[in-house]
């Protein structure tokens, strides 16, 4: 017998999360995750299902039937994309211009499928003139797959433009929206997004390890015409939306797949209600104009930023950090002095610039101030 370890109940401060994510949680969101369990079949948890879907809908500004919250995080989400839609030997164009576009590229090799590379320096976003030309270049592409927020530059790209373009080479459309979500406008039916993923820890402040995703009729034909099976069994469409919507073979009737995790669909219908409260267009403009006091804020104090203006995420501020300076005892400071989380570089960034999240519920005038305070006292 191993002796039982003496170990006392988890307590976590309250830090003030404003790196890349997660990000700090709604209160109310917090509190419905601790509402009781019910059972994953319950009829009422059911009924509370159908809600999130719905508000997952609204959120991505979609009619898709098949909409859906991923039992795990955006990473889950990115591969139940890939792994529904694409098969072994087929082409997709990736466009590369940070860390999630490579992971993309990534999970295109493992379904045996061939990338395509359009790849853009970092810090820029997807170029659409590279993205066409890519298009031509391949007529037999099936995909376009892009990062509409990249997450380790602060990049936002043209979504709207790249659909259009992937529409016109009749390619399907796989986007990652899992830092744009509720930050930035994304309209997937208008602009005829066919795959698209999110999470629940970025502009949704909500508790992480739930990833949104929506199939326009033309990925659910794709997938409905595979001509082997998906082969992943958890995170397989057609076998998940027994559970979300029932099947024909049950009369409609919802059937087990896997137990969802329960209280944190709780805290994922919190988040989107709250953001349907809001406004998904107030949201925007709540994020934009975080933005424009922290940018105000953060150049007075010397710091460049990493993206051009004209494609800044309002929610992820990738600054440089200023010559001299020890990346990490600044960010211990922070954390240590003022309970403040930024987040370090990433990939080609790592040690170079600091990325500062505005996201959700954090994207507030107090956060704003705090940072800016406690940037100019430790930089000082
Ligand atoms: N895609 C982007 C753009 C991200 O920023 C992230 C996470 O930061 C992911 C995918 C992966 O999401 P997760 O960490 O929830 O698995």
């Amino acid at each position: 017998m191993l002796a039982a370890p003496k170990i006392s109940s988890f307590n976590p401060p309250r830090r003030i999360l404003m790196g890349p994510g997660p990000s700090d949680v709604y209160p109310e969101v917090l509190a419905a995750q601790s509402k009781p369990t019910i059972g994953h079949l319950d009829p009422l948890f059911v009924a509370m299902m159908d809600e999130l879907k719905a508000l997952i809908q609204y959120a991505f500004q979609t009619e898709n039937a098949m909409t859906l919250a991923v039992s795990a995080p955006g990473s889950a989400g990115m591969e139940t994309c890939f792994v529904n839609l694409v098969e072994a030997g087929e082409k997709v164009i990736v466009c590369r211009n940070g860390v999630f576009g490579e992971r993309m590229r990534q999970n295109v090799e493992r379904v045996g499928a061939t990338p395509v590379m359009v790849d853009n320096p970092w810090g820029e976003p997807v170029n659409v003139d590279d993205v066409e030309a890519a298009l031509k270049a391949h007529p037999d592409a099936k995909f376009l797959a892009f990062v509409h927020a990249e997450t380790s530059t602060g990049a936002l790209s043209d979504a709207k433009q790249l659909c259009a373009l992937a529409q016109q080479h009749d390619c399907l459309t796989i986007v990652d929206a899992v830092t744009s979500l509720g930050g930035v406008e994304l309209k997937v039916d208008e602009w005829g997004i066919d795959a698209i993923y999110s999470g629940s820890q970025k502009c949704l402040s909500c508790v992480p390890g739930i990833s949104p995703v929506s199939f326009s009729p033309k990925a659910v034909a794709k997938l409905a015409a595979r001509t082997t099976p998906v082969q992943s069994w958890f995170l397989d469409q057609s076998l998940v939306m027994g559970y979300w919507s029932g099947d024909q073979a049950t009369g409609g009737k919802r059937s087990y797949h896997h137990t969802a995790p329960v209280n944190a669909l709780y805290a994922l219908h919190e988040s989107l209600r709250l953001l349907a409260e809001e406004g998904l267009e107030n949201a925007w403009q709540r994020h934009a104009q975080m933005h424009q006091e922290l940018r105000q804020g953060l150049t007075e104090l010397g710091l460049d930023f990493v993206v051009d203006e004209q494609s800044r995420l309002p929610q992820l501020n990738a600054v440089y950090i200023p010559e001299g300076v020890d990346d990490a005892a600044v960010r211990s400071e922070l954390l240590n002095r003022y309970n403040l989380e930024i987040g370090a570089g990433l990939g080609a960034l790592a040690g170079k610039a600091w990325r500062i999240g505005l996201m959700g519920f954090g994207a507030r005038r107090e956060n704003v101030a705090l940072c800016l305070k406690a940037l100019q006292d430790v930089l000082k």
